[in-house]
C-alpha cells in the first residue's frame, strides 16, 4: 500500500473549511493508504501563543479528526511532539537546506510580515514539514493548491540529501508527490478571504445548530442579487459552494433554478441549506460527545498512535545517522 502523510495544526476544533478542504479527504483515503495524521503542535509555537490553550487545543483537535470519521484503528493518528524524532531530523535538513529558498517561501513571506520580532522558527517551518513527511518516507501528501510550494521544498530537501548522503544511484528519501483535495477552497461567511479561525468567519464543526443558523442567515451572498425579485449567479454565491459540499445533487440544482429564477430568497435557500448540514453535521457532534467522555481512552489512541510512529522514525533515523557518520 502507498504511504501517505499529512498534518494539521491542532487550532482547537476544527470547522468547516478544514473539514471540507482537507479532513473529509483524509476520511475517505484512510483504507486506501497506509496512512499517517499528525497533529502538527511543534509548528503552531513558531507563532506567539498560550501553553495551556496549546495543551487543550490538542485534544480538541483530537476529538475533531475522531469524530469526523479519522477512525484509529485504520490509520496512525498522532501528536507531533510525542515522536521527537521529527525534530531531529529537521536538524538534520537544516544542514543541507539553502537560506535563499527558505526566505523565498510565500508563507514565510506573509507571515513573517504580521510580526515584530522573527523567530527563526517561522522561517525554518518547511524545513521541519520536510522532516515530517520523510520520517515516514511517504509516496503522498494529501494537500491543498497552496501548500505546493512547501511540497515542493520537501522534495528539494530529498534530493539535496540523497545526492550528498545516499548511495549513487539508490535515494534513500522518496520524492513525495502531491495528491490534491477534490474540494475547492472554502471561502468565508464573508465571501471575500479562505475559511480561517484568525479572520472570525467560520462556522466550527461542533458547533451549536443554534448559533450555525445565526452564522448562516447574515452571511454573504450573490452581491448583485439586492431585491428578492433579482435573479441570482450561484456560481459567484459562497451559500451554493457551501450546497455543493453539504446537499444532495438533485438538491443543489433546485438552488440553481430557484435562484437563476428569483423563484425564492436568499433566507429560503439558507434554510435547506442548514438542514443539508445538520444532517451530516449532527452524527459528527453526536461522536465528539462520546469521545469527550472517554478522555482516557483519547489518551490511549494518542499515545498508540505516537509508539506505532516512532517505531517507524527511529529507524528511519537510526539509518540516515548511520549514513550521515554519526554515532
Ligand atoms: Fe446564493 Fe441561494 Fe441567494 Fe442564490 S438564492 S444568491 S445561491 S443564497
Amino acid at each position: 500500500m502507498p504511504r501517505i502523510f499529512s498534518g494539521i495544526q491542532p487550532s482547537g476544533e476544527l470547522h468547516i473549511g478544514n473539514y471540507l478542504g482537507a479532513v473529509k479527504n483524509w476520511v475517505a483515503l484512510q483504507r486506501k493508504y497506509e496512512s499517517f495524521f499528525c497533529i502538527v503542535d511543534y509548528h503552531a509555537i513558531t507563532l506567539p501563543y498560550e501553553p495551556a490553550d496549546l495543551r487543550q487545543r490538542t485534544r480538541d483537535m483530537a476529538i475533531s479528526l475522531i469524530a469526523a470519521g479519522i477512525d484509529p484503528s485504520a490509520c496512525t493518528l498522532f501528536v507531533q511532539s510525542m515522536v521527537p524524532e521529527h525534530t531531529e531530523l529537521a536538524w538534520i535538513f537544516n544542514t543541507v537546506t539553502p537560506l535563499g529558498e527558505l526566505e523565498r517561501q510565500t508563507q514565510f513571506k506573509e507571515k513573517s510580515g504580521r510580526q515584530e520580532s522573527i523567530a527563526a522558527g517561522l522561517l525554518n517551518y518547511p524545513v521541519l514539514q520536510a522532516a515530517d513527511i520523510l520520517l515516514y518516507k511517504a509516496d503522498l501528501v494529501p494537500v491543498g493548491e497552496d501548500q505546493v510550494q512547501h511540497l515542493e521544498l520537501s522534495r528539494e530537501i530529498a534530493r539535496r540529501w540523497n545526492a550528498r548522503f545516499a548511495p549513487e544511484g539508490s535515494p534513500y528519501f522518496p520524492e513525495p508527490k502531491p495528491l490534491l483535495a477534490p474540494t475547492r477552497r472554502i471561502m468565508g461567511l464573508d465571501g471575500q478571504a479562505k475559511m480561517s479561525k484568525s479572520l472570525g468567519n467560520t462556522i466550527g464543526l461542533l458547533e451549536d445548530p443554534k448559533d450555525v443558523w445565526e452564522k448562516l442567515r447574515p452571511a454573504v451572498t450573490d452581491p448583485k442579487r439586492v431585491r428578492r425579485t433579482d435573479p441570482g449567479t450561484p456560481e459567484i454565491c459562497n451559500i451554493y459552494h457551501l450546497h455543493q459540499a453539504f446537499s444532495p445533487a438533485a438538491t443543489v440544482e433546485h438552488v440553481a433554478v430557484q435562484c437563476r429564477t428569483a423563484g425564492w430568497g436568499c433566507i429560503d435557500c439558507k434554510k435547506v441549506l442548514f438542514e443539508s448540514m445538520e444532517a451530516e453535521l449532527r452524527p459528527i457532534r453526536e461522536r465528539a460527545a462520546e469521545v469527550r467522555a472517554h478522555e482516557n481512552e483519547l489518551d490511549e489512541i494518542l499515545a498508540a498512535g505516537a509508539a506505532r510512529a516512532r517505531s517507524i522514525a527511529a529507524e528511519t533515523l537510526r539509518e540516515v545517522k548511520h549514513m550521515m557518520g554519526l554515532t
